[in-house]
């Protein structure tokens, strides 16, 4: 009995070790690298800019949206709004009347007679996109108003043909989001130093027209596949963590589950798709995407299995109080959910991440996976 509880904490302890290696290469990098800001050679550029919008059923906050679009400072005058909408609620209505008020920005409205799910409406929203700059928004977010600018200023750089932007507010307070975020854009800005970095973010993603091509209609990761399509096709694809939005989020578990478990599910899959990547593009492929596969795809079953061992040594050791394990892991769980741990509250954000890909692994393997989903109404409270 106690050669086999000491034989599964080895293989526990082993499972946690491994988990970790990848991101103490990633630390170390880090240090190395001494990332800061972006990495384009950014220069003044006032191009003429598409506003990509996709929207389903915003009756309650669109007009908000387009105010926060209006109060950007760009001049309107190179500014067309091209929204893809597939409401049957008054979202239409209100987008005519607030055009019907302004002589710009100029709008370009795609009715879809019915919701065909987001992906094929970005397709249709690019394919008639006319300027130089397209960036794409969604509804449920906040532009910091030099956005537009900081995002020309990367695109000016020869090298650079796609930018995204960081949460730099997490509106409804969300602890658990915030401590996540913060890594995200450390990592981030790491991977846009080495070459280029995977994720793109659906408040604000800005893209160079003439590299934009169509994305797979059934994408549940549709700024993130588009960012990855143009960094095969040979350009940098960065972030910029001067470019701030800002978006709502749940801090609660379950709430946060169907969110995130869907975001996760698209990104999974889009790295399954592009397996083929690895190890070409230069440090794209033989670091940043080996560092995504690894956070996405191995380590959140490595994390599992490890927890699962740990729990066996437990109640093989000290009978029913080995429960211990579970327990504790539940109690982190209760208190990280309600934003209340303090310093360990980015620790509880990652693991949250994790859950989250474990459970989506496990959703896709079950051949879940609709690119058409139910949009989150409370979220919304935070734009009205
Ligand atoms: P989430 O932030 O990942 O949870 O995604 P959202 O539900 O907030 O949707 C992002 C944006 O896409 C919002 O502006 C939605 O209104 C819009 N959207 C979602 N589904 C569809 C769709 O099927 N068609 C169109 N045209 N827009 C959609
Ligand atoms: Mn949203």
């Amino acid at each position: 009995m106690r050669t086999l509880a000491r034989r599964l904490a080895k293989g526990a302890l082993f499972l946690f070790s491994l988990t970790g290696i990848p991101y103490l290469f990633y630390g170390l990098l880090y240090y190395v690298v001494g990332p800061e800001g972006s990495p384009a050679n950014k220069q003044d550029a006032e191009p003429t800019v598409s506003i990509v919008l996709p929207t389903y059923n915003e009756e309650r906050i669109i007009e908000n949206k387009l105010d926060d679009i209006y109060a950007l400072d760009y001049p309107m005058e190179k500014v067309e709004i091209v929204i893809v909408d597939s409401s049957d609620d008054s979202t239409r209505d209100i987008i005519r009347d607030w055009f019907e008020r302004r002589d710009a920005p100029t709008l370009n409205l795609i009715e879809e007679d019915e919701r065909r799910g987001l992906a094929p409406a970005l397709n249709d929203a690019y394919t008639a996109a006319k300027n130089e700059m397209v960036v794409k928004t969604d509804c449920d977010s906040k532009i910091a108003s030099d956005a537009l600018r900081v995002a020309a200023a990367n695109l000016a750089d020869p090298h650079v043909s796609a930018v995204t932007g960081r949460n730099a507010d997490v509106l409804g307070g969300s602890g658990v989001e915030e401590g996540y975020r913060g890594i995200q854009a450390t990592i981030q800005t790491l991977e846009s130093h080495l070459d280029s970095t995977l994720i793109f973010h659906g408040p604000f993603s800005a893209f160079e027209n003439d590299e934009i091509v169509p994305i797979d209609p059934d994408s549940i990761a549709d700024d993130t596949e588009l960012a990855l399509l143009i960094r095969r096709n040979g350009k940098r694809v960065v972030f910029d963590p001067d470019i701030r939005y800002k978006e709502a989020s749940h801090s609660a578990f379950s709430k946060r589950r169907t969110q995130k478990d869907r975001r996760a599910m698209g990104l999974i899959r889009l790295l399954a798709q592009h397996r083929d990547a690895l190890g070409r593009y230069g440090m794209y492929g033989s670091v940043v995407l080996p560092f995504n596969w690894w956070f996405m795809l191995v380590s959140p079953w490595l994390l599992a299995s490890g927890i699962a061992l740990t729990t066996l040594v437990g109640l093989l050791v000290a009978g029913p109080f080995g429960l211990v394990v579970p327990v504790a892991l539940g109690a982190f769980t209760f208190f990280g959910s309600r934003d209340r741990l303090g310093s360990l509250q980015p620790l509880y954000a990652l693991f949250d991440t994790q859950v989250s890909l474990f459970s989506a692994a496990v959703k896709l393997l079950r051949g879940e996976g609709s690119a058409i989903w139910e949009v989150d109404e409370e979220l919304r409270d935070q734009y009205e």
